[in-house]
Order: structure tokens, then C-alpha cells, then sequence
């Protein structure tokens, strides 16, 4: 079996019951078959990609390809064939497929983001400083001061800035964090952190 190639399966047969056959000349014996062809992959039909046809006599089992037919039966073959569809196993291998490699990604992407949550949360330790966002491009500073099993007590900064920060800021002078704990719950660390309202800053 070739890795990649393409077959025909049959997808409707109608009898043309007054058709003679041209050359044992029976009435009543020919059958209009419509194909399919689909590619396939190792043998897992992937997708269809061309529609044919053919008659075909019981009597004497000659068969005539759509190509060859002559003009009044090419009318009534486009008039059947537009009525079959390609079956659905003819998807069958490309739409598996997709389904494997957006499952995959998404595994992937939700472990990823799982994993740089809970580096985030195992980093809150005493004395980081974070960067959080008051609105839309306002920014203050936050040092940690304790931490518990589901919450964080922080003191905030009375200092604020727009855009990035200034590169030399002391943040060891006086009165730049307030020396009032605040708390903060994990899970609102969580929540602001995937909405990249908080950053570890330093
Ligand atoms: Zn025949």
C-alpha cells in the first residue's frame, strides 16, 4: 500500500431502467454508479476530492466510464451525481487529526500556564517587590512582608508611575512602602497575575 495515494469508493447506484445496454442490447440491466475518490494516509481516508462515474450492465458487465457517455445520459448522470455527497469517513483521518493536535495544544498551553502560576505563587516571599497596575498604564510598587498559606500581607507604595518605571528608584528610602500591612488573598494574587495586573519586579 502506497503511504499517500488516493481510491474510489462507491457513494450511490441508481438503475436506469430505460437504458439498453449498447452491447448486449438487454433493457433494464444497467446501473449508474457514483464514485468518490479520497486520499488516504496510510489507509485512513483523509479527505474526498474528486467525484466520477460510470454505468455498468449486469447482463454483460461491460462497464462505460462518465467520460465516454453520450450527451443525454451525461445530463442525467450530472443530475444524479449532484445528489451524493461525500460520505463522512472520507474526513475521517484530517479531522481526527485536527482534533489530536488542538487537544494536544491546549494540554500543552494549560500545563504551561499551570506552571508559570504556581512558579508566580511559590515566588511571593518577603521583601519582593512587585510592580502593580492601578489602571491603564498607572503603576505603583509593592513589597511583600508576609506570607501565609492563602494570603499575603504587602505594604503598598505611596509612589506612582506612569509607563516604565524610572531605572534608579531606592526602594529602601524611607516612607517610600508604607509601613501599614496590607492583606491580600492568593486568590486575588491568582486573578491579577492572569490578567497581568501584577509582575514580579525585583
Ligand atoms: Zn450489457
Amino acid at each position: 500500500m502506497k503511504i499517500f495515494s488516493s481510491k474510489p469508493s462507491q457513494v450511490g447506484k441508481e438503475n436506469l431502467p430505460d437504458v439498453t445496454c449498447a452491447y448486449c442490447h438487454q433493457k433494464g440491466n444497467v446501473d449508474m454508479h457514483i464514485f468518490y475518490r479520497y486520499y488516504h494516509l496510510f489507509g485512513i481516508p483523509m479527505f474526498p476530492h474528486r467525484r466520477g462515474g460510470a454505468i455498468m450492465c449486469h447482463n454483460c458487465k461491460h462497464v462505460t466510464n462518465a467520460k465516454l457517455f453520450p450527451i443525454d445520459l451525461k445530463e442525467r448522470y450530472l443530475e444524479i451525481k449532484s445528489k451524493y455527497k461525500a460520505p463522512w469517513w472520507h474526513y475521517f483521518g484530517s479531522v481526527s487529526i485536527t482534533i489530536l493536535v488542538v487537544s494536544f495544544l491546549s494540554i500543552r498551553i494549560f500545563a504551561y500556564g499551570t506552571i508559570t502560576l504556581n512558579k508566580f505563587l511559590s515566588s511571593i516571599k518577603p521583601n519582593v517587590i512587585y510592580k502593580y497596575s492601578l489602571s491603564k498604564k498607572k503603576y505603583t510598587f509593592w513589597k511583600i512582608a508576609r506570607v501565609n498559606k492563602d494570603s499575603v500581607y504587602y505594604f503598598p507604595s505611596n509612589y506612582q508611575f506612569s509607563g516604565t518605571p524610572p531605572k534608579e528608584i531606592d526602594f529602601s528610602a524611607e516612607d517610600f512602602f508604607d509601613s501599614t500591612e496590607r492583606l491580600y488573598l492568593k486568590s486575588e494574587f491568582k486573578t491579577d497575575f492572569e490578567a497581568s495586573k501584577i509582575k514580579k519586579y525585583k
